[in-house]
């Protein structure tokens, strides 16, 4: 099953893709986790990336257009997989679509996360990054546990300034991507408020075309 989720920064897709990728047997493949793992590798890619991502600006499209046709490409991926943060403007859509056609594929569903501007900024604003095991928490909805709250960082692209550029960023490019896939399969919207059990169970209907 190959799957795009859709949804401004902040709107749980990271977190649902997590809680299904082993029930659907598929990966999750989170653009914004690659790119923050080759910032902190230094790569190549990462040193020309890293100045975008600060910013809460948009990777030029060619190198993140190459970074996920290779990972889907990798043998874990064949069955399929649920893309987090990718495609974000139309040339990476259409990209997508190009290369999954020359092999007979498609995404079959498209997720669209549907959550207020204000509830982003709360929550995002509220997320914290444990460092050792990479798991987010938030410090709203999510609690930590006691004994790492204080190894706990916020990530730099976190803050209310930032927040406010990724949201408009998605405003201006993202939705743009919706009508895209619109004309080819059937878009499904869920409201991406709620507990994660209450998403998830909206999240697993729509795969099920219920
Ligand atoms: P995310 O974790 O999905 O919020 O992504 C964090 C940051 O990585 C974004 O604010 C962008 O700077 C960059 N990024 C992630 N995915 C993409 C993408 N598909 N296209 C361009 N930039 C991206």
């Amino acid at each position: 099953m190959r799957i795009v989720f859709v949804g401004p920064p902040g709107s749980g897709k990271g977190t649902q893709a997590k809680r299904i990728q082993r029930k659907l047997g598929i990966p999750h493949i989170s653009s914004g986790d690659m790119l923050r793992e080759a910032v902190s590798k230094g790569t190549a890619l990462g040193k020309q990336a890293e100045s975008y991502m600060k910013k809460g600006a948009l990777v030029p499209d060619s190198l993140v257009i190459d970074m996920i046709m290779e990972r889907i490409n990798q043998p874990d991926a064949e069955k399929g997989f649920i893309l987090d943060g990718f495609p974000r403007t139309l040339p990476q859509a259409e990209a997508l679509d190009e290369a999954l056609s020359k092999s007979d594929q498609q995404i079959q569903h498209v997720i669209h996360f549907d959550v207020s501007d204000g509830e982003i900024i709360a929550r995002s604003t509220a997320r914290r990054l444990d460092p050792e095991t990479g798991k987010i928490y938030n410090i709203k909805y999510d609690l930590p546990p006691p004994e790492i709250m204080s190894r706990l960082v916020q990530r730099s692209d976190d803050n209310e300034e930032t927040v406010k550029n990724r949201l408009a960023k998605y405003h201006e490019e993202t939705e743009a991507i919706l009508d895209f896939y619109r004309q080819k399969t059937n878009v499904k919207k869920i409201s991406g408020v709620g507990s994660f059990e209450e998403v998830e169970e909206r999240l697993l209907k729509a795969l099920k075309n219920e």
